[in-house]
C-alpha cells in the first residue's frame, strides 16, 4: 500500500474492490474508474448499496475517520465493517443521501446550506440602520434572538378548553391529562388546598376563582384539607402546565404525556417577532425596504432576483456568492423553498437536493460523491437539470457513483454496473460492467427492463364513485375543489413543490377518515424485529415447533427462554475498546443466529427455530404449506415483492421503499381503503416496478382505490385517473391544472406533464 502510494498518481488508478462480501454480495472483484459517472443498476436487494453505501462509503469514511483523534472520531458517524479482501485507492467520499435533516428546530434551509449566514454578512454591511457584526443576526445569537421565542419564531400556549372540560367539577376528574386523574398527588395540589368547592363544576366558578385555577402562582395555602403536604406551593394550571410540560424537552417526557401534550398545545407564530425569529432592533434594519426575515422568507428563486438586483459594490462577493448558491437551488428544482423553512419538514429527495447545494460551490476535487437515487421527487422536466449538475461535479475533477433507475440518469453515465442476476442471495454479483450503449444490447434484466417499449392502458376503468375535496386551502394549495374518483388507479403528478403531498397527504386524510397512507417511514420495534414479527407469524411458528417437541414456545424466542446467553439473543457482540471504536462481531457461541444451543438442538421436519429464521419466503412458504395461519401472510409478502428477504432478517435493514411494500403487505389482509402512496418507485427497479402495478390493479380488482403521487412514467402509463397540479412551484403552483384519463394527458395543452409521456410511450 505504501509503495503504491509513492510511486503512482493514485487519483488516476481505479477504485480496486478484491472479493468483497458485505451482506448478499458474492466475493466481488471490480475495477471503477475515477473522473467519472458511474451509475449502478440493478432490481432492489440485488446489492447495489451494500457495495456503494455498504463497501465503499463505508471503507472509505472509516479510513478517514482513523485520522482523527479519538475524541473527534467518536462524534463522527458510525458506519458498519466492510468485508472484502481489499480495497485499493479509495478516494476521501461524500455521501449525499436522502436522509432526513437534523429534527432540530434551529435547523432551516437556510443553514443547512450557509445561505443565511451569507445574508447575515449582507446585512451586517450595508443593512440600515446599521446593527452591529453579522452574528447578531442569527436567530442562535443572545443579541440577536427574540426573547419571546428565544430565536424559534413559534410560541406555544395551553389550550385551556382542551384541557380543562368545563362541565365537571374537581371531584369529577376535570383535567384532561394523564397523572392528574380524581385522587392523584397531582389532582391534590387543587383538591386539598381548600381555595375551591370540589362539588363545584368549573364552569360555574367565579371571575376570582377561575383566575386563581388557571394562572396564580404562590399563593398561600392558609386553610388547606386534611391531607396537604404542608411544604407544597399553590401553583395555577398554566404555569405549572409551562414548568412541568413546555419548558422540558419533549424527550424527557413520556409517549402518554407527549400525546396528551399535543392535544392541550396551540402553536401559532410569536406574536412579538411575528415568526421572523429575531428581536425589534434586529428587524428594524433592512436592505432595499426589506428586513432578514423578510428575506428569509422569501421563496429562493425570488430571492436570488432581489440579490442579484444589489448593486453595491462593498458587497459584490457576497452578492455573488449568495446568488450562485440560490442558482443551484433553483437549479435543482428547489425554487419554491424559503430559507426560513425547517429542514425537519423536508421529504427525502428535497433533503438529499439541499445536501447537494453545500457541495456544488466547493472547489475540492478528487472527491467520490455518491448518490441515492438522486431523481426521486423530481419531475422528468427537471432531470435534465439534476444530470447537468452531475456532469459538472465530474468535471470539476470528481468521481460521481450514483445508484438510479431513472433512465435519463442512467443515460448519462460513463460507466454502468449492473448487478443481479436477482435480489437477495440469488443476487450480489456484478452481471454487466461497460458503456450505456453496451448495456443496450446486454441480455441483463436491466437491459431487458430497459429496452421494452411503453403503451398506455388501453382501457382505463371507470370510477365506482367520487370523494369531494371542495376549496381547500393549506400551504401553497389555496382553494382547490378536485374529485377524487374510487375503484381505480389514480396519479397525481406535477413539478416538485406544485402541492401533490399538500392535496393528498395533508387534506385529503383531514376529510376522509377511511384513508391509509402507505409511506416509507420507519417501523418501530427493537433489534430483535424481523420480517417474521412485523407480519405476525413469530408466534405460530413456536407455536408449531413447541407443539412438535413438547417444549415451552419461549425456549424458540430469541426473547425469551431461546436467548444465546452470550449475545443475550442478538447474534453480535459488542467490545468496546478503550481509544477505538466499538466493535461487533458475529457472535460465535450461537453462529450469529441469536439461539441457544437448547433451541437450536431440536429439529421440526429437518430444520432447526435457527434454520427457519434463515429462510427466505418461499422457503418459508414451502416449509409451512399446510399451516394456513404461516402461509398466507409469506404470500403477501411475495405479493409485493419482498421474497428475497429472509424470515430473521433485521428490520433496520430494510431501506424506504422496503419498508413502504412491508406496510403494504399487512394491509393486503383488510378491504375496502383508499391506500395513499407517495412515490412508491422510489428504490424500485424498472423490473420491480411492473410487479408494484399488478399489486395495485390487485388492490383496485378488490374493490380499494388507489391514489398515487409519482414522477415516474410507467406508473403515469398504467393510471385510470391523472390529476396533475401546478402551473408552478410554491406560490406559482397549488392550483389543479388537469384532470382526466393519461391519454387526454398527453394531448393537454395546460400540462407540462403530457408531452413527457408520450414521448414516454410514443
Ligand atoms: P439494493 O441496494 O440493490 O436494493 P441492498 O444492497 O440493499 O440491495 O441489499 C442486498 C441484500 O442484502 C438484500 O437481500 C438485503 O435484504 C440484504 N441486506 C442489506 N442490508 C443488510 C444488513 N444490514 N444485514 C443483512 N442483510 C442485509
Ligand atoms: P409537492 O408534493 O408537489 O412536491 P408540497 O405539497 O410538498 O409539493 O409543497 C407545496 C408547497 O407547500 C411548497 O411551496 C412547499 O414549500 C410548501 N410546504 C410543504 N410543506 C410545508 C411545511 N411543512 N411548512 C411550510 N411549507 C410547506
Ligand atoms: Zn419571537
Ligand atoms: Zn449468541
Amino acid at each position: 500500500m505504501t509503495a503504491e502510494r509513492r510511486n503512482a498518481r493514485p487519483a488516476s488508478l481505479p477504485i480496486r474492490i478484491v472479493r468483497a462480501r458485505t451482506n448478499n454480495l458474492k466475493d466481488v472483484t471490480l475495477d471503477i474508474p475515477k473522473h467519472r459517472i458511474v451509475v449502478f443498476t440493478g432490481v432492489s436487494g440485488s446489492g447495489k448499496s451494500s457495495l456503494v453505501f455498504d463497501t465503499i462509503a463505508a471503507e472509505s469514511q472509516k479510513q478517514l475517520n482513523e485520522t482523527y483523534s479519538s475524541f473527534v472520531r467518536n462524534r463522527l458517524p458510525h458506519y458498519g465493517q466492510p468485508e472484502a479482501d481489499g480495497l485499493y485507492h479509495l478516494p476521501a467520499s461524500i455521501v449525499v443521501d436522502q436522509k432526513r435533516l437534523g429534527g432540530n428546530a434551529r435547523s432551516t434551509v437556510g443553514t443547512a446550506t450557509d445561505i443565511y449566514a451569507l445574508l447575515r454578512l449582507l446585512f451586517s454591511r450595508i443593512g440600515e440602520p446599521h446593527v452591529g457584526e453579522s452574528s447578531v443576526f442569527s436567530f442562535n445569537h443572545p443579541q440577536g434572538m427574540c426573547l419571546d421565542c428565544q430565536g424559534l419564531g413559534n410560541v406555544d400556549s395551553i389550550d385551556v378548553d382542551s384541557l380543562v372540560d368545563w362541565s365537571k367539577s374537581l371531584n369529577e376528574g376535570p383535567l384532561r391529562f394523564p397523572a392528574f386523574g380524581v385522587g392523584s398527588a397531582r389532582w391534590k395540589r387543587y383538591a386539598l388546598t381548600g381555595f375551591f368547592d370540589n362539588d363545584k363544576k368549573l364552569g360555574k366558578y367565579t371571575a376570582a376563582e377561575r383566575h386563581r385555577l388557571l394562572h396564580e402562582d404562590g399563593t398561600p395555602v392558609t386553610h388547606p384539607l386534611p391531607g396537604w403536604y404542608a411544604s407544597t406551593k399553590y401553583e395555577g394550571l398554566i404555569p405549572r402546565f409551562k414548568r412541568s410540560y413546555l419548558e422540558r424537552e419533549l424527550e424527557e417526557l413520556s409517549k402518554p404525556e407527549r400525546d396528551a401534550l399535543s392535544r392541550i398545545v396551540r402553536r401559532e407564530p410569536c406574536p412579538a417577532c411575528g415568526g421572523g425569529r429575531l428581536n425589534a432592533r434586529i428587524l428594524a434594519c433592512r436592505v432595499r425596504g426589506k428586513n432578514i426575515a423578510d428575506c428569509a422568507a422569501m421563496e429562493v428563486g425570488d430571492l436570488r432576483d432581489f440579490v442579484r438586483s444589489l448593486d453595491v459594490p462593498e458587497v459584490a462577493t457576497v452578492v455573488s456568492a449568495m446568488a450562485d448558491r440560490l442558482h443551484h437551488m433553483v437549479n435543482i428544482g428547489l425554487d419554491y423553498l424559503a430559507l426560513d423553512r425547517e429542514t425537519a419538514s423536508l421529504s427525502g429527495g428535497e433533503s438529499q437536493r439541499v445536501k447537494m447545494v453545500r457541495h456544488l460551490g466547493s472547489s475540492l476535487s478528487d472527491i467520490a460523491y455518491i448518490f441515492d437515487e438522486p431523481s426521486i421527487g423530481l419531475h422528468p422536466r427537471d432531470v435534465h437539470q439534476l444530470t447537468d449538475l452531475l456532469t459538472r461535479l465530474r468535471d470539476n475533477g470528481n468521481t460521481v457513483l450514483v445508484v438510479e433507475h431513472d433512465p435519463d440518469v442512467i443515460a448519462i453515465a460513463d460507466h454502468v454496473i449492473d448487478i443481479g442476476p436477482n435480489a437477495g442471495a440469488d443476487g450480489g454479483r456484478i452481471v454487466f460492467e461497460g458503456s450505456v450503449d453496451a448495456l443496450a444490447t446486454a441480455s441483463t434484466t436491466t437491459a431487458r427492463a430497459l429496452a421494452k417499449p411503453r403503451a398506455l392502458k388501453t382501457r382505463p376503468r371507470h370510477a365506482s364513485g367520487y370523494l369531494q375535496i371542495e376549496n381547500a386551502s393549506m400551504f401553497n394549495v389555496s382553494n382547490v375543489s378536485v374529485r377524487i374518483p374510487l375503484g381505480v388507479i389514480t396519479v397525481v403528478v406535477g413539478v416538485a413543490g406544485s402541492g401533490k403531498s399538500t392535496l393528498v397527504h395533508r387534506i385529503l386524510p383531514r376529510l376522509h377518515p377511511n384513508v391509509v397512507r402507505i409511506d416509507q417511514s420507519a417501523l418501530g420495534g427493537s433489534r430483535r424485529s424481523t420480517p417474521a414479527t412485523y407480519i405476525g407469524i413469530l408466534d405460530p411458528i413456536r407455536d408449531r415447533f413447541a407443539a412438535a417437541s413438547g417444549l415451552p414456545a419461549g425456549l424458540f424466542s430469541t426473547n425469551s427462554l431461546g436467548a444465546c446467553p452470550e449475545c443475550r439473543g442478538i447474534g453480535l457482540v459488542r467490545t468496546d475498546l478503550a481509544f477505538m471504536d466499538a466493535i461487533e462481531a458475529p457472535c460465535e457461541t450461537c453462529d450469529a443466529t441469536g439461539f441457544s444451543d437448547q433451541a437450536r438442538s431440536f429439529r421440526l421436519d429437518g430444520s432447526s427455530i435457527a434454520d427457519v429464521m434463515k429462510m427466505t419466503i418461499p422457503a418459508a412458504k414451502d416449509f409451512f404449506a399446510s399451516d394456513e395461519a404461516i402461509r398466507a401472510p409469506l404470500e403477501r409478502l411475495e405479493r409485493v415483492g419482498l421474497d428475497y428477504m429472509t424470515l430473521g432478517q433485521q428490520l433496520s435493514s430494510l431501506s424506504g421503499g422496503e419498508r413502504q411494500r412491508l406496510k403494504l403487505a399487512t394491509e393486503l389482509a383488510r378491504t375496502g381503503r383508499i391506500y395513499l402512496f407517495d412515490e412508491p418507485t422510489s428504490g424500485l427497479h424498472i423490473a420491480d416496478i411492473e410487479k408494484l402495478l399488478r399489486l395495485f390493479d390487485e388492490l383496485v380488482a378488490r374493490g380499494d382505490s388507489v391514489l398515487i403521487v409519482e414522477h415516474n412514467l410507467d406508473v403515469m402509463a398504467h393510471a385510470d385517473w391523472i390529476i396533475e397540479m401546478g402551473p408552478g412551484a410554491g406560490h406559482r403552483g397549488g392550483q389543479i391544472v388537469f384532470e382526466g384519463t393519461p391519454s387526454d394527458l398527453t394531448k393537454a395543452t395546460s400540462s407540462i406533464t403530457g408531452p413527457f409521456l408520450r414521448k414516454h410511450v410514443g
